[in-house]
C-alpha cells in the first residue's frame, strides 16, 4: 500500500476515534399529541389561512422515512403523569395528579404541580425544567414550543454521554392545546426543525438518525366546555366535599387544572349508591366504580341509566363484561365476535389481547382493562369513583376561581373516550402497531439508558416493600434488591452522588420539624406561609444491607423510639457526615398516619 495512502487512512481513523459518538437513536415525548391530528398531518389536510386562502399541510410522511403512525392507549384516566408513568414503567405516583388523596393519612395530600417533578421528568436527558418556562406554558404555548425545541436540537449535539438513546421530553405541546393553539402548525415546525437537525446529523454520521416520537393521551378540541357542577350536586345529594374520609357522606375530590374527567375518594361502603346517584350529574358521560363487597369486580354506569359490571380474573388477566341494563360502553358487539371467534370462556371471560384486539377502534378503546387498572393500579391510591366527562363539559379545580381560564380553555383530555386517549407512535426506524400504554416499553427494549438521576441528584423519600413491589420496569438496584426487606415497616431511602464517597459516616443525621396551619392552598394566601414548629434531631443508624451494593444509595430502617403527632405535617432535612462536611443533604414534606407514623404515599 501506497505509504500516503496509509497515512491519510491513520488520520482518518484517528479522526473517527477521538471524534465524540452522537446517539443513534432520539426519542422524544411529546405531551398530549393526538392519534387523529398526527393521522391527519401524515394523510395531508387543507387548512385555510388568516386571508381565507386554502392551503396544504403535509408532515412526518414515508417520504421523509416515517412510517405509518400508530395508536398509544392511554390510560384510564388519559392524564399525562398516569401514563407517562405507565409508558415507562415506572413506579405508579401516589394520585392519578398531584394533588392527591392517601389512604394511609386519610388526607388529601396537596403539592404543587408547577414546581414538582415525577420520575419520567428526571429520567429525560433533557427536558424544560426551569419555573419559569413552565408557568409561561400556559401563556405563551407556540413560543415556549420554538424554544423547546431549539434547546433540544442544542442539547442533542451537546450531549457528552456515550449513551446511544436521547431522551426528550416536550409539554408545551400540551400546554398549547390547552390554550387552543395551532397544534397542526406547531407540529409542522417540529418536522422541519427535525428534518434540519437529521441533514446535519446524516453529514457528520454518515447514516440516518432514529426517531421516534410518543404522546401519551390525545386532547379533544372540543372548545371551551361547560363547567359540570359536581360539588353542588353533591352537597344537594347530601354529601359532605371533605379532605379526609370520616364517615358514609364525606367525599374528597382532589382537582388541578381543566379535565374532562372527575376521582371521586368514599367510604367503599357507599360507592354503588354513589355511584347510582352520579348517572343524573349533568355533563357525566361514563361512571366506573369499585364494587366493596366483591374482589375485583367493578360496576360501569353512563348517563343513559345503563348497567354492566366487569369481572377481572387477576391470576389469568382475562375480563368478562356482563350488561345488566342496555348497555354502557357498546360492547355487546365485541362479545358477539369474541364468542364467533371462538375466544370466549364458558363463563364470559376473554384474554386481555382478545379483548385488546376486538376493541382497538372502538368507542372506548380497551375500556376493560383501562377501567380495572385505573380503579386499581395505575396510582398508588386509586379513587373509589372515576366519572369520564361528556366533552361539552370539564372539572377545574379551585385554582379556576375565576371564568378568564375557562375562557380561554381550547381543549383538554382525561376521558375514557377514543379522543381523549388515543395518543401516538411514531417511528422513522422501525414499523409500530397500535399499543396500550403497558406495553410501549416493550416495543423498545424497555427503553435502555433512560438518565439514572438518583445518582446525579441528592433526594429521600419513605418507602415500603410493598410500595416499591409496584415498579413495573426495574432499573435502580433497589428495585430488585427492595424483595429482601421485612413485608411490613418503613424505611428511608437516601441517594446522592456525594454518598460514594469514602471517608463517609455510615449514619445519617436529620431534624423533623411540624408544619402547622392548614395545608390546603385553596384555604387563601395566608396557609401558604407554614409555620414550623420545635425541631426534633434524629440519628438514623440502622442501615439495610442489600445483595448490590449501590454506591449513590442508601436505605434506613425507622427509628423505634421515634414517636409523632398522628394526622399531621411534617418536614424532614437530612444530611450525611463526610470529611469535616456535610453530604448529601436533602429535604422533604410527609404526613403522619393516625398512629403518627409517616406515610410513604
Ligand atoms: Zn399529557
Amino acid at each position: 500500500m501506497n505509504r500516503s495512502i496509509i497515512f491519510l487512512l491513520l488520520i482518518f481513523l484517528g479522526g473517527v476515534t477521538t471524534s465524540r459518538a452522537l446517539p443513534q437513536r432520539l426519542v422524544i415525548t411529546l405531551d398530549g399529541i393526538s392519534y387523529r391530528d398526527m393521522k391527519a398531518l401524515q394523510d395531508g389536510v387543507n387548512d385555510t389561512n388568516g386571508w381565507g386562502v386554502v392551503f396544504h399541510r403535509r408532515a412526518f410522511t414515508a417520504d421523509e422515512g416515517y412510517f405509518p403512525v400508530s395508536r398509544m392507549i392511554s390510560t384510564f384516566p388519559s392524564t399525562s403523569d398516569v401514563a407517562w408513568t405507565d409508558i415507562f414503567g415506572d413506579r405508579p405516583q401516589p394520585g392519578y395528579q398531584r394533588t392527591y388523596f392517601s389512604v394511609a393519612a386519610n388526607s388529601e395530600v396537596f403539592v404543587n404541580g408547577l414546581t414538582s417533578t415525577i420520575e419520567h421528568e428526571r429520567q429525560m436527558d433533557w427536558q424544560a425544567d426551569s419555573n419559569f418556562a413552565r408557568s409561561m406554558g400556559y401563556i405563551y404555548s407556540v413560543h415556549t414550543f420554538k424554544y423547546e425545541m431549539h434547546k433540544l436540537v442544542q442539547e442533542f449535539w451537546k450531549v457528552g454521554s456515550t449513551n446511544p438513546v436521547f431522551y426528550v421530553y416536550i409539554r408545551s405541546s400540551d400546554d398549547a392545546q390547552h390554550m387552543d393553539r395551532d397544534i397542526l402548525s406547531m407540529l409542522t415546525i417540529l418536522d422541519s426543525d427535525l428534518q434540519d437537525l437529521r441533514a446535519r446529523y446524516k453529514a457528520q454520521e454518515g447514516h440516518d438518525l432514529q426517531i421516534l416520537l410518543i404522546s401519551d393521551h390525545g386532547h379533544n378540541h372540543a372548545g371551551r366546555g361547560e363547567r359540570v357542577q359536581i360539588r353542588s350536586f353533591l352537597e344537594k345529594a347530601g354529601y359532605h366535599m371533605a379532605q379526609s374520609i370520616n364517615g358514609p357522606k364525606d367525599v374528597v375530590l382532589p382537582t388541578s387544572g381543566i379535565e374532562d374527567w372527575i376521582e371521586i375518594h368514599n367510604a367503599p361502603s357507599e360507592t354503588e349508591i354513589l355511584a347510582e346517584q352520579l348517572v343524573r350529574l349533568e355533563g357525566a358521560d361514563v361512571i366506573a366504580a369499585r364494587l366493596s363487597d366483591q374482589t375485583n369486580a367493578f360496576l360501569v354506569l353512563n348517563s343513559k341509566g345503563e348497567k354492566a359490571i366487569i369481572r377481572w380474573n387477576a391470576a389469568q388477566n382475562t375480563f368478562q363484561y356482563s350488561a345488566k341494563k342496555g348497555d354502557p360502553l357498546g360492547y355487546l358487539p365485541v362479545i358477539e365476535t369474541l364468542s364467533r371467534k371462538g375466544q370466549l370462556e364458558v363463563n364470559g371471560f376473554a384474554t386481555a389481547d382478545d379483548w385488546m384486539n376486538e376493541t382497538m377502534t372502538n368507542h372506548y378503546p380497551l375500556a376493560l382493562q383501562r377501567i380495572v387498572r385505573g380503579l386499581t393500579s395505575v396510582t398508588l391510591n386509586p379513587a373509589t369513583i372515576l366519572v369520564s366527562l361528556d366533552n361539552r363539559y370539564v372539572n377545574a379545580g379551585w385554582l379556576v376561581n375565576d371564568a378568564s381560564l375557562l375562557e380561554s380553555c381550547g381543549s383538554t383530555h382525561g376521558a375514557l373516550d377514543d379522543i381523549n386517549s388515543l395518543g401516538i407512535i411514531l417511528s422513522n426506524f422501525v414499523p409500530t402497531h397500535d399499543t396500550p400504554s403497558d406495553r410501549v416499553a416493550g416495543l423498545f427494549d424497555n427503553f435502555p439508558g433512560l438518565r439514572a438521576y438518583r445518582s446525579e441528584e441528592n433526594g429521600a423519600e419513605w418507602v415500603s416493600k410493598e410500595e416499591q413491589a409496584t415498579v413495573r420496569i426495574p432499573r435502580d438496584p433497589f428495585d430488585w434488591d427492595y424483595t429482601s426487606l421485612p413485608d411490613d415497616g418503613l424505611f428511608l431511602r437516601v441517594w446522592s452522588p456525594d454518598l460514594a464517597w469514602s471517608g463517609n459516616s455510615p449514619s445519617l443525621e436529620a431534624t423533623i420539624e411540624k408544619i402547622s396551619g392548614p395545608s390546603d392552598p385553596s384555604a387563601g394566601a395566608q396557609s401558604l406561609k407554614p409555620t414550623m414548629g420545635h425541631e426534633i434531631r434524629v440519628t438514623f443508624k440502622e442501615q439495610v444491607s442489600f445483595p448490590t451494593n449501590c454506591p449513590y444509595e442508601r436505605v434506613y430502617a425507622y427509628p423505634r423510639n421515634l414517636r409523632l403527632e398522628p394526622q399531621a405535617n411534617y418536614e424532614i432535612s437530612g444530611w450525611g457526615e463526610g470529611e469535616g462536611r456535610n453530604v448529601g443533604r436533602f429535604e422533604f414534606d410527609f404526613r403522619t398516619d393516625s398512629h403518627g407514623r409517616p406515610v410513604a404515599y
